[in-house]
């Protein structure tokens, strides 16, 4: 779909405004119908953030595994994974949160510093409200935050990761203009959700392979170990620990 966020966000009033004409007219259950199907298509970006239904996503990379860090930079963890990725002579994506870049922009420079990539993970993480954001709100949080990281490394990120995964319809315009590339995963171990270290990395175990995007979290109490332990999982496998090279380019 190539639409710009001003068809998108007229197609969706478009098929608002009729559903409602269609059940005045005395077509309640077809306006009520379409009303749903609306809903239903508008959520398709929250229930599966894999779903390639509003434009492309990357779920995999070509070999190895892509490691990925979403929500920081943090005071605690940033600069002990950054010790951890060095011994083990690995890279990483830190997908960074605007506003905490912004106050702490001695981590952004020390992640770029050491050869990591950084990526936009919106200005302020509204975890609960992203898929539903509008146009404008959308755009804002995907801006700010390029801005702000722009400002401080002299040069934008390349890659968005949406905060929950929960990206909406109106992201991809968004990204099309600002050059980003959509990031998913294709293997987590619920570390945002669940403090039990085994638990986390026993998910992770199960589902990674060559080739995964692996999703891990900063500002966790179990961060630094479960980014530990996917590294000895890459080590005991001999998969490399790399950003893929065609993500560190400005999207076409
Ligand atoms: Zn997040």
């Amino acid at each position: 779909m190539i639409f710009s966020l001003t068809s998108r966000f007229l197609l969706v009033i478009g098929v608002f405004i009729t559903g409602i004409v269609l059940a005045l007219s005395g077509y309640f259950l077809i306006g009520t119908l379409l009303h749903l199907l609306l809903v239903g298509f508008l959520l398709a970006g929250t229930l599966n953030p894999s779903s390639r239904l509003f434009g492309p996503v990357e779920t995999s990379c070509a070999d190895g595994i892509w490691l990925t860090l979403d929500d920081g930079p943090d005071p605690v963890d940033t600069l002990a994974i950054l010790d951890l990725l060095d011994q083990h002579q690995a890279k990483a994506t830190f997908f960074v949160i605007g506003e905490k870049a912004a106050k702490q922009p001695e981590l952004i420079r020390e992640i770029h510093r050491r050869g990591h990539q950084i990526g936009n993970h919106s200005w302020s993480h509204p975890r609960a409200t992203f898929w539903c954001l509008g146009p404008i709100r959308t755009y804002r949080e995907i801006s700010k935050c390029q801005d702000v990281i722009a400002a401080i490394i002299g040069e934008a990120p390349t890659v968005f990761r949406a905060p929950v995964g929960h990206y909406n319809f109106f992201v991809h315009p968004v990204l099309r203009q600002l050059k980003l590339r959509l990031v998913g995963w294709n293997s987590r171990g619920f570390d945002g959700v669940d403090a039990s270290h085994a638990d986390v990395t026993a998910r992770i175990r199960k589902s990674a392979r060559e080739g995964s995007i692996i999703l891990a979290h900063e500002a966790t109490p179990i961060a630094r170990e479960v980014v530990a332990d996917i590294l000895r999982l890459a080590q005991e496998n001999a998969w490399s620990c790399n950003i893929p090279a065609g993500t560190t380019t400005q999207a076409g």
